[in-house]
């Protein structure tokens, strides 16, 4: 069989994959031609003027790609190309013109596009939510924002308020991407949802459903609804929380036979499910503000009774300290001249009980000047009114000379007072006369508690501390007395028979703190007692 070239030609279009047609065109008069169609070419003619088409082209010599919209939706793409043949003594040139049905790869090219956006849509919303502190101010921004990148027309959310038993909600956003649209109804806001007609869509939405709804699928109790808001075709979607349900977010689109697709439900869902975490959060904050708020006043309640009740102690305080300053005063000049004259007074070593009466005058003189003397060092110690003299010396020293004044009252109950001092001789700076008051104190309450053979008093250094103890084997001091002697006026045991006012040790502790230090006790019961005076080398 001869095969000519036009044969086999026509025989190789019929393989391609778009309807492929070869002209002819008559370059002066514009006429064209077809020499050779295939049958993909013939079935894709139809639905389109194929004939004036290529005649505009071919007028215009437009060979561009160009797109074709059939009526019935097909898209065609068509595109021309040159090729010459040589015929006779010449070559001759033919035009091959294509056109191919790219409908189903422009759908999915305008898909993905569509998909696209409203993805942007979404993460912008949520960005919004995101850095707004107010789920209240935010959301009409940012479901507007959603709104606009999706096929729907209106967008709602609806705060779920049940007042007692009705299913009542709450219009938080209603927005449109157009005004000619009507708002919600107010009813959906201001009745109970059962009485509107609508039990079926709270019962659906209770139990976590999504409602997808058009006009003509509606109850006709439902129908007011798409009636008041002109809507075709509407979306509900549950908004949840752990299970809790907060509220609906609604959807609108007013054109009708456009059903919502399967998989742009799912995003309106994981958009919903966002929503639930946004609505809780805001909740959390709300609760968690007025908490803040109560326990504010509270605390602001509370704070102000403390000062009320900070400023009279201090009142009082002041009233105390006062009056003791005031009296010890008044009462130390009168006492001086009834030490003195009792002292001056000769009555005959004959009148016994005249002698006796006298000394009564005297101790009891001495006695009351000494209670006072403290109490006024007392109050200067409370006040901060003690002046600290510093001096440089050695403690070894400041010791000694304490012993010899202590010494007396020592030798008088027969006791020994063993001294160690320090193994390394070394400066202190601090103030001499307040120290030597301090271990005044701690031996003559050595002397006066105990009744053994000897106290023992040491001093040592360690390393930039000075500890100077005294020890005695005396009563001991039980554990929950030990703080207690160190307030003021606590005396243990008192049964007159032991001199003493129960101050000795708060002085010695306030002042051993003035100079950076502190008095510390360890004691046990039945063993004797160690009182430490801890001091620094320097005062700082
Ligand atoms: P005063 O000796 O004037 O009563 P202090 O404040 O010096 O006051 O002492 C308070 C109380 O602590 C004393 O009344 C006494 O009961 C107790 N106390 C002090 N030193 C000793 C001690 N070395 N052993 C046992 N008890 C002591």
């Amino acid at each position: 069989m001869p095969l000519d070239a036009w044969s086999l030609l026509k025989a190789s279009l019929e393989g391609d994959e778009s309807g492929t047609s070869i002209l002819s065109i008559d370059k002066t008069t514009k006429k064209f031609e077809f020499i050779l169609r295939n049958k993909l070419f013939d079935t894709l003619e139809f639905g389109f003027d194929l004939n004036s088409f290529l005649t505009k082209k071919i007028e215009n010599s437009d060979y561009s790609r160009e797109l074709i919209y059939k009526t019935d939706g097909t898209i065609l793409e068509s595109h021309f190309g040159k090729f010459t043949v040589p015929e006779e003594s010449k070559n001759k040139e033919y035009t091959k013109f294509c056109i191919k049905d790219i409908t189903a790869k422009q759908r999915q090219e305008e898909d993905i596009a569509w998909r696209l956006r409203f993805e942007i849509g979404v993460a912008s919303s949520i960005q919004i939510l995101i850095q707004q502190p107010s789920i209240r101010e935010g959301l009409p921004h940012a479901l507007y924002q959603l709104l606009y990148f999706t096929e729907m027309d209106s967008i709602f959310y609806l705060k779920y308020e049940p007042i007692e038993s009705q299913t009542r909600f709450q219009i938080w956003v209603n927005e449109r991407k157009s005004t000619k649209y009507p708002l919600l109804p107010k009813e959906c806001q201001n009745s109970d949802w059962y009485e509107l007609g609508l039990s079926r869509w709270v019962h659906k939405l209770k139990k976590e459903k999504t409602i997808h709804l058009t006009k003509e699928r509606a109850l006709a109790r439902e129908k007011w609804f798409f009636d008041q808001t002109q809507a075709e075709t509407l979306l509900l979607i549950p908004v949840l929380f752990e299970n809790q349900f907060l509220g609906v977010m609604g959807f609108l689109k007013y054109k009708p036979n456009t059903p919502i697709k399967q998989e742009n439900l799912l995003i309106y869902q994981t958009v919903s499910r966002w929503m639930g975490l946004f609505v809780q959060r805001d909740l959390d904050l709300t609760e968690i503000n007025r908490y803040k708020s109560t326990l504010e006043s509270l605390v602001l309640e509370r704070t102000l009774d403390l000062t009320k009740t900070k400023e009279e102690l201090e009142r009082a305080y002041r009233a105390k300290t006062e009056f003791l300053a005031h009296m010890s005063h008044e009462l130390r000049t009168p006492l001086n001249s009834i030490i003195g004259f009792s002292k001056l007074i000769q009555i005959p070593d004959s009148d016994k009980t005249g002698k006796e009466y006298l000394n009564y005058i005297y101790t009891g003189g001495t006695r009351l000047l000494n209670m006072i003397n403290e109490i006024l060092g007392l109050m200067k110690i409370e006040s901060g009114q003690i002046k600290i003299q510093l001096t440089t010396f050695k403690p070894e020293d400041l010791c000694r000379q304490t012993l010899e004044l202590i010494q007396p009252q020592a030798n008088a109950k027969g006791m020994d007072i063993r001294f160690k001092p320090p193994s390394q001789s070394k400066n202190l700076t601090s103030d001499s006369g307040k120290i030597q008051q301090i271990l005044l104190n701690l031996l003559s309450n050595a002397i006066k508690y105990s009744n053994q053979a000897y106290i023992e008093f040491d001093c040592h250094w360690d390393s930039d501390n000075l500890t100077i103890s005294v020890r005695d084997f005396g009563p001991g001091i039980s554990e929950e007395d030990q703080n207690r002697i160190f307030h003021t006026f606590t005396r243990l045991n008192d049964d007159g028979n032991i001199e003493g006012t129960g101050l000795g040790l708060s002085i010695s502790q306030g002042l051993a703190v003035r100079l950076g230090g502190h008095i510390e006790l360890t004691s046990q019961i039945g063993q004797g007692s160690n009182f430490k005076l801890k001091l620094p080398e320097l005062i700082k």
